[in-house]
C-alpha cells in the first residue's frame, strides 16, 4: 500500500532532533511504499507561532535532504474551512458554546478527572445553562469557547465501536467519551489541534499517521470526529520519543539544542540523522532519487 504520510510540526520554536526523528520517519515510511510525503505546518495559534520558525523549518528540512509537494498547507490560512466542520457539527446540536474562563473551570469540578491526554474534564456547566441566557450572551459577544457534545457523539451509530491501528502497536480500541466535551475552537483561536489535525488529514489523503507516542492518547478522539465527520480512517504509527542523556524527552520550551544550532557548530547533515535515529537517510535520499 502506497502511504501518504506527514510532518505536521508547530512552529512554536525551532526544530530539535525529536522533529528530525519523527519527519525521518514519515519520509521514509513514504518511501518505502511508493507513496508521498507532506509537510504541513500547524500554525493555528497565532501568538505561539512565530514566521521566522517557519521559514527555518523549511530550511531544516531541506538541508536534511527532505522534500515534500507544493504549496504547504498552513493551516492558519485555510480557518473557514474548519468553520464549516464547526457549522455543520452545530446544525446536528453537537456542540455548544462555553463560557467559562480556565478559573471557572477549575472552581467547578468538585472532583476533577483527566482525559487520558492529561487534560481537566470539563465539568458540563455551559451545557446546562438556559438558552435564554446562552442567546443573550451570544447576541452581546460575550467570548466563548465551542465544545463537542460528547455524550450526543457517542449516541451516534458505530461511535462505541471505534478501532484503530498502530504500525507498531497493533488494533488498538477507543473510549473518546474519557475526554468528555473537549473543546473544537477556542476562545483565542476558532479552531482547535484536534479539529484542525483531523479535518486535515482528511482533506490531504494522509492514510498513515506518523507521530510521537505522546499524542497516541488522542487518537481515540481523532478517531471519534473522523467517524462524526463521515472521514476515512488513516492508519497510525506512534513512535517512541527521542530523550535527553538524563531521560527527559526532549522538547522545545525545555531549551532542547536546535538543529539550526547544531548545523552552526559544524555538524553535517549525516551525523545530524545519525543522531536521530537514522543513519542511513541521506544514503535513502539518493537512492529514492535515482530510482524517480
Ligand atoms: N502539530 C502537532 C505538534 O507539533 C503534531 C500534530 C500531529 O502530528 O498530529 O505537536
Amino acid at each position: 500500500m502506497a502511504f501518504t504520510t506527514r510532518f505536521a510540526p508547530s512552529p512554536t520554536g525551532r526544530l530539535h532532533l525529536g522533529h528530525v526523528a519523527s519527519a525521518l520517519r514519515g519520509w521514509r515510511l513514504a518511501a518505502e511504499s511508493g507513496g508521498t510525503f507532506l509537510l504541513r505546518v500547524e500554525d493555528i495559534d497565532t501568538v505561539r507561532c512565530r514566521p521566522e520558525f517557519i521559514a527555518d523549518l523549511y530550511e531544516d528540512l531541506a538541508w536534511l535532504g527532505l522534500s515534500w509537494p507544493q504549496p504547504v498547507r498552513r493551516q492558519s490560512q485555510h480557518m473557514p474551512d474548519y468553520r464549516r466542520v464547526l457549522d455543520n457539527l452545530q446544525a446536528r446540536g453537537l456542540l455548544y458554546p462555553c463560557f467559562c474562563t480556565r478559573r471557572d473551570i477549575a472552581e467547578a469540578a468538585s472532583a476533577p478527572h483527566h482525559a487520558p491526554d492529561g487534560t481537566l474534564v470539563y465539568p458540563g456547566t455551559c451545557r446546562h445553562m438556559d438558552p435564554a441566557l446562552r442567546a443573550e450572551w451570544l447576541a452581546a459577544g460575550k467570548p466563548h469557547a465551542l465544545r463537542l457534545d460528547m455524550a450526543a457523539a457517542m449516541r451516534l451509530p458505530g461511535a462505541r465501536e471505534l478501532t484503530w491501528h498502530d504500525l507498531g502497536h497493533g488494533p488498538r480500541t477507543c473510549q473518546p467519551q474519557l475526554f468528555g466535551d473537549v473543546v473544537l475552537a477556542r476562545r483565542d483561536v476558532p479552531a482547535s489541534y484536534h479539529l484542525c489535525v483531523t479535518h486535515d488529514d482528511a482533506l490531504q489523503g494522509v492514510n498513515l499517521v506518523t507521530r510521537g507516542e505522546d499524542l497516541m492518547a488522542a487518537t481515540a478522539l481523532h478517531r471519534l470526529l473522523q467517524h462524526v465527520m463521515g472521514w476515512p480512517a488513516p492508519c497510525y504509527s506512534h513512535h517512541p520519543l527521542l530523550c535527553d542523556d538524563t531521560g527527559r524527552r526532549l522538547a522545545k520550551r525545555d531549551g532542547a539544542v536546535s538543529i539550526r544550532a547544531m548545523r552552526a557548530a559544524g555538524m553535517t547533515p549525516q551525523q545530524v540523522c545519525a543522531a536521530a535515529g537514522w543513519p542511513d537517510h541521506i544514503s535513502a535520499v539518493s537512492t529514492a532519487a535515482r530510482s524517480h
